[in-house]
């Protein structure tokens, strides 16, 4: 009973810390999006009266609309409200919506969501499946406002003027107009946390939010759109190659410190925006896929050092500790790109300066720097365009690192042979190195690194290899809609569950709910960094080396005390954070030994 009501707390204090840290990225966007719009439009006070309120009074104000077309002041105005805030006319021909000329004629979608209808034709089938289009591509759409068609046609007019009456040419105004588009997009995207967008530009242009883990179509427009789309991102970087080249792999990164290029520093990223990463790829069959990481200020606010509120527990928590306390050897963590090993490595070396009240230099290469730690001495790599004068730089920044009188080094992830001889060379001189690397698991750090060329008699010295550390994100369900596993008798996981672990197991396992108002309709509430770590000893090492994985392992969990990812994984599980699922897409069926 005491032990219920334990975990009862544990997870509300969970989903507390959650909940407030969505708001305040909810807040930190709008109140950023406010500073945006009132940087690009000093003159016009008059648009902070938000265009919802605004657009009634449009129309009951109906006969002076009815003059739209005439250039009188008071009417001009009235049209600069529907455009105010570089509010965007999205069905205009050529324009990101596409839509056939008749259908054109009857109504009117802004990029605000503002939609115009023709008062006559308010249940055309034309609408009606306009509306539905919309809705599927997930296109903000208003409730309707009726408007006659000459109004329709006003707005029309005044858009296409708009894009040909400026003098600067009608190509920049599209370019500035497509660097909105290109904000809205990551605004859109930084508000509901999203790790990846996903621009994949075809017949037409579907755009993918990566969002806990899991790929959601979000938007849709026309292929012109999303050619112009990825040009503008290319346009906005701080660092990229000199041109976009639309048949080429290019890298490129946009900082968050600086405003868009080219906008005159109007334009600037969410603020809770630290950096996006952006892959420009050519595909066979369509024409381009872009794909931007972003890395978030406020996923570590203050550079906080805390493991815990990622998701360890005391005993891994205490396995680090002990990690950090040692002054020398190698120290690895592994796992697939999105396993949030960068994120736990940086909170680590956070808490690494301060238990040292930084008296230590530490000393970091990373290729780019993904997360400030305050305290440390961050080189970047420098972009150079192939892999090859990537890996060159990498060894020149890492080697000068070891040069500059380090206590403690950080090195971004090790890719190659050279990388790897350096980080060896710094852990056999003294120094404690910590450092990333794509393995499966823990033990398979060590065969990654036979693989990779590095000798075998370093890998078998225990005072080398000083911890080996593995870890994947699991998806937190939502603890107000999850759904007792003994209410699911009928699912197949069901039975393997009761066949490894019993009733106990059947009691206190949860699956993920249908969504209720605290998961946003989900069932999923953010996720939580799961680890398995190893301190080896000569005899492990030995027989990670020898090829017996199997043996190592058992080694390692009844003589070490070791604890495998799954055991961790079905702890939490058990706890009600995590449903069965998740254990089994990481850590393989339960009725079954986990795969190595
Ligand atoms: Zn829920």
């Amino acid at each position: 009973m005491v032990e219920e009501k334990k975990n009862k707390v544990e997870v509300a204090d969970v989903n507390t810390g959650i909940t407030d840290a969505t708001d305040a990225t909810v807040k930190d966007v709008a109140s950023d999006e406010q500073n945006v719009k009132s940087d690009a439009d000093t003159e016009t006070h008059n648009t902070d009266i938000s265009l919802e309120h605004s657009l009634p009074k449009i129309v009951k104000n109906a006969d002076i609309v009815d003059d739209l077309q005439d250039d009188n002041n008071e009417n001009q105005n009235l049209l600069q409200v529907l455009f105010a805030n570089d509010n965007r006319l999205i069905t205009v021909e050529n324009g990101p919506v596409s839509v056939d000329s008749e259908t054109r004629h009857m109504l009117a979608l802004f990029s605000d969501g503002t939609y115009i209808v023709d008062e006559n034709h308010k249940y055309d089938g034309k609408v009606l499946n306009f509306v539905a289009t919309m809705k599927r591509r997930r296109i903000p759409i208003a409730t309707p406002k009726y408007y006659s068609a000459s109004e329709i046609a006003a707005i029309y007019a005044y858009a296409e003027r708009g894009m040909g009456q400026i003098n600067i040419s009608a190509e920049e105004t599209s370019d500035y107009q497509m660097q909105i588009d290109f904000l809205s997009v990551i605004s859109r995207a930084a508000v509901h946390k999203v790790s990846d967008i996903h621009v994949v530009v075809a017949d037409s242009t579907i755009i993918l939010f990566r969002i806990n883990g899991m790929m959601e179509r979000e938007l849709e427009y026309s292929k012109e759109w999303g050619e112009a789309f990825v040009r503008a991102a290319f346009a906005s970087a701080d660092i990229s190659d000199a041109n976009y080249a639309k048949n080429e792999f290019q890298g490129a990164q946009k900082l968050g410190a600086t405003p868009l290029r080219g906008t005159n520093g109007k334009l600037r990223l969410p603020h809770n925006i630290l950096a996006i990463r952006l892959q420009f790829n050519p595909i066979a069959f369509g024409s381009q896929y872009l794909v931007m990481r972003l890395l978030y200020a406020d996923d570590n606010p203050n550079g906080e050092s805390d493991l815990r509120s990622l998701g360890l527990g005391t005993r891994e928590i205490e396995l680090f500790y002990r990690l950090r306390a040692n002054a020398t050897g190698l120290k690895i963590i592994a796992g697939p790109t999105g396993s949030g090993k960068s994120t736990t490595l940086q909170r680590n070396m956070i808490k690494l300066l301060q238990e040292h009240k930084g008296e230590i230099n530490v000393i970091t290469v990373e290729d780019p720097p993904e997360y400030p730690i305050p305290g440390a001495r961050q080189m970047p790599v420098t972009n150079a365009s192939t892999e090859e004068e990537k890996d060159e730089e990498f060894t020149k920044a890492l080697s000068a690192a070891l040069r500059s009188d380090p206590d403690v080094l950080m090195v971004g992830e090790i890719r190659t042979l050279s990388a790897a001889s350096l980080v060896f060379r710094g852990a056999l001189s003294g120094h404690s190195v910590w450092t990333t690397l794509h393995a499966n698991s823990a033990p398979a750090i060590i065969t990654r690194l036979r693989d990779i060329g590095v000798r075998h008699y370093m890998l078998e010295d225990p005072e080398i290899m000083k911890g080996l550390i593995s870890q994947r994100l699991f998806r937190k369900i939502c603890p107000y809609c999850r759904i007792p596993m003994k209410e699911k008798r009928a699912s197949s996981g069901y039975k393997r569950l009761k066949t490894a672990l019993g009733d106990y197991g059947i009691e206190n396992t949860f699956v993920r709910g249908n969504g209720c108002k605290f998961c946003g309709g989900k069932g999923i509430i953010g996720r939580m960094s799961v680890p398995e770590i190893i301190l080896p000893n000569a005899y492990f090492l030995k027989l990670m080396i020898d090829g017996k994985t199997k043996e190592a392992i058992d080694y390692w969990v009844s003589e070490l005390n070791g604890r495998p990812l799954r055991d961790a994984a079905i702890e939490r599980m058990l706890k009600g954070y995590i449903d069965m699922d998740e254990v089994e897409r990481w850590c393989g069926l339960l009725d079954q030994r986990p795969v190595y």
